[in-house]
């Protein structure tokens, strides 16, 4: 039970962002949704998830590649809903290219959004989660913050990054009464990655089973997309009781991915 507890989840109006979001909500937080856009629809996705889950849901806009709007973000949530003790950095994207030609503005907004961003916000909540002498920080990493793929250069190196620097915070709150790991997800079947898969049917001339199982999750084992409910499920677990001594960790949620 997360009652009492106050939510930031950054880059949650869609994906798994949402996804851990609306579990957090489900077990009584407080969230704070958050994007770059400031679209209606982003609003509204705040006002139906707070009716959903009977949990107080704001949105606050945010761009992640800014770090003075990191911290704004952390302020605001905590001035409307309370003092930030759960912090969820997923915000990310991704650009695939040769690194000669791997354009210079996409390496700096890939480092800005994927890992700086994480460093702002934690910055900014930590000392309020010592004030409570309880905090979670939970960052989105990948398979790709344990193992590389080629032409991922930025991708790749952001999130061996945010798992570094998730190690580097379990130790400076370990006596506070805070926790910070990294999950690293595979394949997640987001919306954006649903939507890639009729595209994959026809350049392939494949079923949709053969383009999941054999073009999609070549690398995962289990040939099973990690479902947005999985993530939420897991964020839930590591924000309650049971995951108060695990810190640290890099955990992977991949079908097996980084075992082979
Ligand atoms: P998504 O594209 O569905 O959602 C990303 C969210 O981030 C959206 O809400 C978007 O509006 C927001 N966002 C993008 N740029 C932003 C910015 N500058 N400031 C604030 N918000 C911004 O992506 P997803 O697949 O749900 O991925 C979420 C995280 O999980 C990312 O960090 C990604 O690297 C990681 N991840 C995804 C997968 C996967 O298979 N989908 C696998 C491993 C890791």
């Amino acid at each position: 039970d997360l009652s009492g507890h106050v939510a930031v989840v950054t880059g949650s109006t869609s994906g798994i962002g949402l996804g851990i979001a609306r579990s957090l909500a489900q077990a009584g937080a407080k969230v704070a949704l958050n994007s770059h856009l400031g679209r209606e629809e982003d609003y509204k996705i705040a006002a139906d998830l707070a009716e959903e889950t009977g949990s107080e849901v704001i949105y606050v806009q945010a761009d992640m590649s800014n770090g003075e709007a990191c911290v704004k973000l952390v302020e605001t949530a905590a001035e409307k809903l309370g003092t930030v003790d759960i912090l969820v950095n997923n915000a990310g994207i991704q650009y695939v290219a040769p690194v000669e030609d791997f354009p210079v503005s996409k390496w700096d907004a890939i480092m800005a959004i994927n890992l700086s961003s994480a460093f702002h916000t934690i910055r900014a909540a930590v000392p309020g989660m010592k004030e409570k002498k309880w905090g979670r920080i939970i960052n989105i990493a990948s398979a790709h913050g344990l193992t590389a793929s080629p032409y991922k250069s930025a991708y790749v190196s952001a999130k061996h990054g945010l798992v570094g620097l998730t190690k580097t915070i379990a130790l400076e709150l370990a006596e506070c009464g805070g926790t910070c790991n990294a999950i690293c997800p595979g394949y997640v079947l987001t919306p954006l990655v649903e939507g890639q898969i009729p595209d994959q049917m026809k350049a392939h001339n494949m079923s949709r089973e053969d383009v999941i199982k054999n073009v999609m999750l070549e690398r995962q084992p289990t040939k099973d997309f990690v479902t947005v409910e999985q993530m939420g499920t897991f964020a839930v677990f590591l924000a309650s009781e049971a995951g108060s001594q695990i810190t640290g960790a890099a955990l992977p949620a991949d079908g097996g991915w980084t075992a082979m």
